[in-house]
């Protein structure tokens, strides 16, 4: 097994679920996993399955789900949260509220947020990140990133992001936080040589992530993909996100921001942007017919009053579409069954009686965007599903709670409409991660005195 793959060696057997959901179609009552080396080897009734394993799990009065994949976030951001300033802004006077305090974080303070956004993704039942941080100042580098993530043990698909475009060159952020190319591209080169795996199973992966069209040069975003290409590896950048960004691509590009990109060879099957709130309809049949994909984030486009992005039209169109929690800044929390459920919310109103038209969103279509949809959306073909041959990456949820008293009549459902709590178990790749709504790798208690302590010194 390559170095970094799924690490729990022997047997695993998870049985006696109250109902456990495949996401291949099958909601299966009294249901079982039997995994071997963090990959699943047999799903099914327990009765159908083996008796016996090196490790036996009773789930009886749980909720089984595949674990849920965030597809967009900035979790140095944790250490914003509900700054009094940026607390009632929009995008761009958000951004600019927040650069001057994001520009003095040290590698300490991303190390800590790093873990610290990981470990609440953990207990709300995630098992796969994707983080798009895009500003490295005073020292900090990916590989921070990498020695906060360890402790918790998701998989992480680490972002080498960016920002070009200072405020003398016509972009929003300070010159102060921007980067040559040149040393940005080299970064990139090196972090993939370190840190990506490229097999199924992988537990880090690297994505080459300019911030958005405001904040880098279209000569960086162009050389970006290339080298993204000629490395196999997959490209994200925020797009579309607010009315401002859409003023600003026109006014300096001459084009909306999906032309813009797709201009610059950002469209296709490797690549997926973050929001896409304002996209006309020929630009979501071309993100289709491309493969192109969309991190949803609902709370986000909420919190910053972005727009309603057009999911219904997405997933009319066949692009493929994820959930993430975006960045705890503009959130302000990293909670995955929260966003499923603000998911399931939104999109309601997005059809409501003079906003909009088309089928309401199911409790079942929102649990799998967030699984099925954000494996998609990462291109990997090895989780997201509870089947034979994926990885043992699963959650469990105990309904014996009083969130969800009075609501057995659909335990499925009950884990979206009714209001958000955590799992009580997980594992990434047969390997526990949450036991008891505890998470295993770190203890939760020291670290927020810690992250407090570190964000208490950024407002300083
Ligand atoms: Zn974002």
């Amino acid at each position: 097994m390559a170095p970094g793959s799924v690490v729990r060696m022997g047997t695993l057997l998870a049985r006696h679920a109250q109902v456990m959901v495949t996401m291949d179609g099958a909601e299966v009552e009294d249901g079982a996993i039997f995994a071997r080396d963090g990959w699943i080897e047999t799903v099914g009734a327990t009765a159908d399955l083996p008796d016996s394993a090196d490790e036996v799990v009773d789930l009886h009065g749980h909720v089984v789900l595949p674990g849920l994949v965030n597809t967009h976030h900035h979790l140095y951001q944790t250490l914003t949260r509900v700054v009094p300033g940026a607390q009632d802004a929009g995008l761009f006077q958000w951004l600019r509220t927040l650069y001057p305090i994001w520009a003095r974080m040290t590698p300490d303070h991303v190390r800590v947020a790093t873990t610290v956004g990981l470990a609440e993704l953990a207990l709300s039942g995630c098992t796969t990140v994707f983080d798009h941080q895009y500003l490295w100042p005073n020292g900090s580098k990916v590989d921070d990133q990498i020695e906060g993530a360890d402790p918790v043990g998701l998989r992480f698909h680490v972002s080498r992001g960016s920002m070009s475009l200072g405020e003398s060159d016509g972009g929003l952020p300070p010159d102060s936080i921007v980067e040559k190319p040149g040393s940005i591209l080299e970064d990139c080169q090196r972090v993939i040589q370190s840190y990506h795996q490229a097999e199924r199973g992988a537990m880090t992966r690297v994505v080459l992530a300019p911030c958005s069209p405001f904040s880098v040069t279209t000569d960086l975003m162009r050389d970006t993909a290339a080298l993204a290409r000629d490395q196999g590896i997959t490209m994200h950048t925020h797009l579309a996100e607010t009315a401002d960004e859409e003023e600003f691509c026109v006014t300096r590009f001459e084009r909306r921001p999906v032309e813009h990109m797709e201009d610059l060879g950002w469209a296709g099957a490797d690549v997926w942007y973050a929001h896409a709130v304002h996209v006309a309809p020929d630009e979501i049949t071309r993100m289709g017919d491309a493969g192109t994909g969309v991190a949803h984030c609902p709370t986000s486009n909420m919190r910053l009053a972005s727009g309603l992005a057009p999911v219904g039209g997405y997933l009319a169109a066949g692009v493929r579409v994820g959930l993430g929690v975006d960045g705890s800044a503009s959130n302000d929390s990293s909670n995955m069954l929260a966003e499923v459920r603000q998911t399931l919310l939104l999109n309601r109103l997005a059809v409501a009686p003079g906003v909009g038209a088309g089928a309401q969103m199911t409790a079942r279509d929102a649990l799998k965007l967030a699984t099925v949809g954000g494996a998609a959306v990462l291109g990997r073909d090895d989780i997201g599903r509870l089947a034979p041959g994926m990885a043992a990456d699963f959650i469990a949820i105990d309904l014996d709670r009083i969130g969800f008293a009075g609501a057995m009549h659909d335990p499925v459902a009950a884990v979206v409409l009714c209001s958000p709590l955590g799992v009580d178990h997980s594992w990434v790749g047969g390997r526990r991660v949450v036991e008891d709504r505890r998470l295993v790798g770190a203890d939760v208690g020291s670290l927020v005195a810690e992250h407090n302590h570190l964000a208490g010194s950024l407002l300083g």
